[in-house]
Formats: C-alpha cells, structure tokens, sequence
C-alpha cells in the first residue's frame, strides 16, 4: 500500500474505446499490488457505455452478432475509476489538468486515446443540412451508430452505401444480408483498390453481384437527394460514359448522371483521427497526434497519444493490432516509470511507495532524465505496414513497408471472404515475383507475390482455406518454395505452413493478429490449466479482436484436450467435433 499522504501519480486516460479501456487493463497488470496502489488511474469516455468491440459493429449490422456480445472487458480494479458519458473538453497543460463539464482532472502522466470519427465527405445534400446528416443517411462509427443502420435497413427499400473500401463492402454484404437491395458507390476504379489489385477488385464485384450488391466504380455522388420532410430518398451519381448499365434497383439513366432512388444511405468513407484536443492544446498534430517511438509527444513529456488518434513515426494505421500493441508498450513503460529504481539517489526513490517527482523542470526534476528518455529507452517498436482499412482514413500518409503480419487486413463481410496482406497488384515493385490464380466464374482469385525466397504479399478473394495458410506464412516469414506455384496450389501440393492443422504449425506462428497471440502462447496458455477456449481467451486474449481467428483457436484446443486425456477436456469449443483429431504430444512444437 502507498504510505498514507503519499502522492499518487495521477494517469489519466481520455478515451473509454478499444485501447484506453485496454491501457488501463494492462497498466494495472504491469505493476504489483505496491506499486497499483501508488497510482491513480482514471478513464474519461465520452460514450455513455462500458467499452464495446467496435471491429464487431459491421457484424452487428448484419445481424450476425448480438449487441449484448460485443462487451469488452472493463477496468476490474478499485483504483481505476472510469467516468462514462465525460468528455474531456480541454488539457490545461500548465497547471497538469484535464478538464471536462463537471470539473477537472490533474495528470501526472495523460493518455490520449480518443480514436477517430467517421469521415463525412463534402457532398450536397449530406454536409450542406442543418443539424447534421439528413434522416436516412448514417455513418458507422458507434454502437449508437449500429443501432441506427439496423433500425434503418428494417423498412429500406434500397441502400447505398459510399466508398467500398473494407468498411464499405462489410455494410454493404450486411444489408444484402438482411435483404436490402443494395448498390455501392466507388470513386475508384475497383473495390477495395487500395488494398486489391483491378483484377482482383473485378472477382469482388461479381461475387458481390452475386449476394445482389450492384457496385458503380469510378463514380462520384454528386447529391443526396431529400424529400420535403429531410428524409433521404435518392442520390445521384455521376459515372464514366461507358458505365450506362441501370440496376434494377430503379436507377434511371441519363447521359453519365445517375439517380438512384435510396431511402438508406450508408457513408462509408474512411475515418479520420480526433486530434481535437491536441491541437487546442498546443501540441503538434499531423493526420493524428504527433507521437514518437516513445508515444510520447515531441511537445510534452507528460502527454502521450495511442490507437487510432496517434501518428507514430511508421503511420497509423486504423488497425486494432496497432492500437492494443501501443497499449501494451505504453503501459509496461509508464509501469516502470513508477518503479522503484535502484540506481535513485536516497530521498528521489519510490521504494517506499513514494512516487517520482514529477515537478516540471525548473523545480526540481533536473537531476532525473525525463519522462520522456526513460520510456524512449524501453518503448519496442514494431514496424508497421502501410495503408490499412478499414478505419483507414482516406488519404492517410503512406506507412514504412514493413512485412510484420500487422497488414493483414481480413473482410468480415457475409457471403465474401478476402484477406489481403502486404504487398498486392500495382504496388508491386520490378523485384516482387507474382503468381496469380483468378476464376471469377467460381468468385476465386488468390496472388502471391515473393521476393528473395519470402511472401511480400498476398490477395485471397473466395478461398478462405488458402487465404489462412499465406496469412501463416507471410506472418511468420518463412522461406517459401523455390516454385511459388506452390503456394497456389493447396489441394495438390501441401504449402509450408498449414496453418489450419495445429500438429503441423509451428509454434511461432501468430494466431490471433489482433492480439499478437501465437500457437505457442496457447499451448503454454494451456499447460498453465486453461481448458477451454475462453480460458484460452482469458489467459491470452486470442478470439477477443476481430474474432478471425476464433475456429483456429477451437481446433488448437480440441487437439490439445484429445492429445492430454488426463484432462477434463475442452468444455465449451464450438469446434469440439472436429474430425480426425490427432494423436500427439500437446507439448510445444519448435520449427
Ligand atoms: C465498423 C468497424 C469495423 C472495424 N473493423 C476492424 C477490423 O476488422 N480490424 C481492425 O483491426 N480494425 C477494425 N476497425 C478499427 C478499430 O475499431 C479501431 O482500430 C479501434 O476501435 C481503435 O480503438 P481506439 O480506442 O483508438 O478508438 P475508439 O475505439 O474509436 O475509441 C475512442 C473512444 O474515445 C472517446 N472519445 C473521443 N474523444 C473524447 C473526449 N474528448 N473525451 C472523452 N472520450 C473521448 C470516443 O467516444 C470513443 O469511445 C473497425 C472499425 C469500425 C468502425
């Protein structure tokens, strides 16, 4: 316990989303009982609710998952106090003080993860109304959000959604889901063209033809239009002078001007970081907030930015992994911030529970290395990739190429399976070998690009199988076959890494990307008592994210409760009846 009158060191998060709800989860985890009690923590969220899984939104509005099941852990902690429905309004950053309507909060330390909102695109008939969006048109951020597209698409005639992007197409497959007649909208000259190649984008727009999403590309929404009560019933477009074909969904046609009759219109036009805060208080703002490799501001020692608000040196990208890694980073940083340090001289130390002073300089804080140094020298950082989606702000600055696993983008859109990563069609370079395999007639179109023995790169549009075994090897980054036609042909020539088959996959191997949990992290999970998959989620986060990897969590659980009798068994797998479950020993497996 922290001697009585002691100093606290004050943490303040503003942002009860996906990573402030993380960070303070993981700070408490990163210190001891002494050092917890030392510390004071609270969270500021402006939503009215505990925090949720926003990855999950577009499955909400497909109606695939139940609002009651996208809850996140909150803080379960005494001394982090979370003040829902609080925005912070300001950070006074000379007297330390996070100010909200109902009064201040002082900061040692304070972190900002406020996320981004979604980006609402210039149009007539959207940006020009008073009191905000038109009824009928919506935009897909929140749960407030979700509920209100769900709500919506009850009585739609016919949706469109603007941009398909990720975010685009996974709203747009929701809708068709629930039997909305659904056009999309798209300025490029394909679908998902920052991360698709033409060819590719053109599989996509057949198959989504085929859940009856009729897609206009290289079209501009010149105007929403709104009937004599505000609602939104139509938008028109306009298209190249060869896309005259008129969908049925009671287009009418007119040189290259199109109108839509729409009584549900969904923008889906990427997001962009709230940096609101930041820059009202002075510190420096690019498309996020400036950090360093520390998550520090360049500004101010005291203020730190993660998730999607940050601009870290390798870009932002949109990605929860990149948030939760933040997260984790941070958290360990500060932790050891706190500390006791050995090396303190007598008096400066927080052995005692006394914690560092933390006076600005001037007063007293010269003889200890900054905040700032300290975390800069136990920050990790990881490379990231570029161009991200969905959450991607249009327009968002190109990202160092890295090859990490971090860019492994995987649509949850009903009816589609893609997921790209890396590298991928004109982005190729003259060095990248690529190999293609496309039969749009059966939605199938999977590429591969290597590059000095490795995968780079790899677009897999209807062959989730395949699409699961590049993911493995690209993340892992192992030598691929000395033909890459390899990698293309599953059913005839077993690739390197399967990543479905737990006996086969190496321990490295990152199962869930959002959460960067290997096989191997699952095997020790389990040899530590977990005995089901939500133990296995509790121990090590796995299926918590985006949940792609949930089915791959269940065969690893069912193969390790088959090959260790002894023990009560998987209890609650949903993959409990896997077939052919093998015989082997369930102790890590080094590649
Ligand atoms: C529909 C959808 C699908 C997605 N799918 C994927 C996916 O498949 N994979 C993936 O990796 N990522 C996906 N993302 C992106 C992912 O959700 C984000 O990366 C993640 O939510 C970022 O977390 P965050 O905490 O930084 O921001 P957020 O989750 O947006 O949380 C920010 C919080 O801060 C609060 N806040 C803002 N300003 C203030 C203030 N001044 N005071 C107090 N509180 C404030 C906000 O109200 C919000 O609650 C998706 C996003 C959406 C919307």
């Amino acid at each position: 316990m922290s001697p009585v009158g002691a100093p606290r060191w004050r943490v303040v998060v503003v942002g009860n989303g996906m990573v402030g709800s993380r960070f303070a989860n993981d700070l408490v985890a990163c210190l001891s009982d002494d050092e917890v009690s030392a510390v004071e923590i609270t969270v500021l969220g402006a939503e009215e609710y505990e925090p949720y899984n926003r990855v999950l939104l577009s499955e909400v509005v497909a109606g695939k998952v139940d609002l009651a099941a996208i809850g996140l852990p909150g803080a379960d902690d005494d001394r982090v106090t979370v003040r829902r429905g609080t925005e912070a309004i300001a950070i006074d950053r000379s007297a330390r003080r996070v100010i909200t309507a109902d009064g201040a909060y002082p900061y040692d330390a304070v972190v900002l993860a406020t996320g981004a909102a979604a980006r609402v695109p210039d149009i007539c008939g959207i940006t020009d109304q008073a009191g905000g969006l038109p009824r009928g048109a919506h935009v897909l951020r929140t749960l407030d959000d979700a509920r209100g597209i769900v709500a919506a698409s009850v009585n739609a005639r016919h949706a469109v959604v603007i941009g398909a992007g990720v975010l685009g197409l996974e709203v747009a497959c929701g809708l068709a889901y629930r039997g909305v007649p659904v056009s999309v909208v798209h300025g490029g000259a394909s679908p998902m063209d920052r991360q698709l190649g033409t060819d590719a984008g053109r599989v996509v727009e057949a198959s989504l033809a085929r859940l009856g999403v009729h897609t206009w590309t290289d079209a501009r929404t010149e105007r929403v239009r709104t009937d004599r009560h505000g609602r939104v019933c139509g938008v028109e477009l306009r298209t190249p002078d060869d896309a005259a074909d008129v969908p049925s969904s009671g287009a009418a046609g007119g040189a290259n001007l199109v109108d839509i009759e729409a009584d549900l219109v969904v923008l889906a036009c990427g997001a962009t970081p709230e940096t609101g805060l930041a820059r009202a208080a002075g510190l420096a703002v690019g498309r996020g907030v400036v950090v360093g490799d520390d998550l520090a501001s360049p500004d101010d020692a005291r203020v730190f930015a993660i998730g999607d608000c940050a601009e870290p040196p390798e870009g932002g990208t949109g990605l929860i992994a990149q948030g939760w890694d933040q997260s984790r980073r941070l958290a360990a940083a500060l932790a050891s911030a706190v500390r006791p340090r050995e090396d303190a001289p007598v008096g400066g130390s927080t052995a005692t529970g006394r914690l560092p002073d933390h006076r600005p300089a001037g007063t007293g804080e010269g003889d200890r290395p900054s905040m700032a140094l300290r975390l800069a020298t136990s920050a990790v950082v990881r490379p990231v990739a570029p161009e991200p989606e969905p959450g991607t702000p249009a327009g968002g600055a190109p990202a160092r190429a890295a090859v990490t696993g971090v860019d492994v983008v995987r649509v949850k859109a009903v009816g589609l399976e893609i997921v790209t990563m890396g590298v991928s069609g004109a982005a190729r370079a003259p060095e990248h070998r690529a190999l293609t395999l496309s039969d749009p007639a059966s939605g199938r179109h999977v590429e591969v690009v290597v590059a000095d023995g490795r995968l780079v790169g790899a677009t897999c549009v209807g062959a989730a199988d395949v699409g699961a075994d590049l993911t493995a090897t690209y993340t892992r980054r192992v030598p691929v076959p000395a033909d890459p036609a390899h990698l293309l042909l599953r059913p005839v020539a077993p690739p390197p890494v399967q990543a479905a088959t737990p006996t086969q996959m190496p321990d490295q191997t990152t199962v869930c990307q959002c959460n960067g949990v290997t096989k191997g992290d699952l095997v020790a999970c389990w040899h530590d008592g977990a005995r089901s998959v939500a133990d296995l989620a509790r121990g090590t986060r796995a299926t918590t994210g985006c949940g792609g990897c949930r089915d791959v969590v269940c065969g690893i659980a069912d193969w390790l409760a088959a090959a260790d009798p002894s023990d009560d068994g998987v209890r609650d797998t949903a993959a409990s009846g896997t077939a052919g479950r093998p015989v082997l020993s369930p102790h890590p497996q080094r590649s």
